[in-house]
């Protein structure tokens, strides 16, 4: 059977993370979360000062940054590593989420980015979430999903998983927060957050988890046993 690379974009909080890990469990693939990528940049950048109008500080500080994931047996999830250190439950605090877009703006920074999540995921057998990998990252990703859901869905899903954690945040900030990221994030200049136009669009405003994971993986099956029947005429044709 062929790997392919499931690319899964759209906006903050529409479940991208949670379905893409579960579709990646499901199919033996692996998962690659980019937001955490970006998430980790931002908490670099805050403590060690750097200047994101110094291009010189940023070119600097993008040397020094090396993320990594590591599976955590104890947890059974991928956790983020920043340096050598697990970062995964800082980079998602509030005050990360509230200066990220503004960091993954930065050209120079996505092309870092960009170029380890293609090293990532050159052998294919790889879901990855985020904002341009159908785009950006991996245009010829076979299976390509855009995911969307209703603000205040979103906004209330945040709340709960902050709340999971331990950081009560108001409702009207975290929507605020979301319209900002979306407003940075879809109108930046570098590979902004556009639906790829062979992107199949995904909103999960009235949808389980269980339900968007079965969405993804049909598709992704579809996808498979095209491909399958592709190869099998060629050999025929030959
Ligand atoms: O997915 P998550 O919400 O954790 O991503 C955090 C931020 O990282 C997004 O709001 C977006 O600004 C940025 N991002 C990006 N490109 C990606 C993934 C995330 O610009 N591929």
């Amino acid at each position: 059977m062929p790997k392919i690379v499931i690319a899964i974009d759209g906006y903050s909080s529409c479940g991208k993370s949670t379905t893409a890990k579960a579709v990646a469990a499901r199919m033996g693939y692996g998962y690659i979360d980019t937001g955490a990528m970006y998430r980790a940049v931002s908490l670099y950048f805050i403590q060690e000062k750097v200047s994101l109008s110094s291009h010189r500080d940023i070119l600097m500080a993008l040397e020094n940054i090396h993320i990594a994931f590591k599976f955590n047996s104890r947890t059974g999830k991928n956790e983020t590593c920043l340096n050598g250190l697990n970062v995964e439950d800082e980079i998602r605090k509030m005050y990360i989420s509230n200066i990220v877009s503004e960091v993954s703006a930065i050209p120079e920074v996505r092309w870092a980015m960009v170029a380890q999540q293609q090293q990532m995921g050159r052998r294919r057998g790889v879901v990855m979430d985020g904002r341009d990998i159908g785009t950006k990252v991996f245009p010829d990703a076979e299976v390509k999903v855009f995911m969307t859901a209703d603000t205040y869905t979103r906004a209330r899903r945040r709340q709960q998983e902050l709340l999971a954690k331990g950081e009560l945040v108001n409702l009207d900030d975290i929507i605020s927060n979301l319209e900002k990221r979306d407003h940075i994030d879809t109108t930046r200049a570098e590979s902004p957050l556009v639906q790829a136009p062979d992107a199949m669009l995904l909103d999960t405003s009235y949808m389980t988890i269980e339900e968007q994971v079965d969405w993804v993986i049909e598709l992704a099956d579809r996808r498979l046993a095209e491909l399958h029947r592709k190869r099998a005429n060629k050999v025929l044709v030959k």
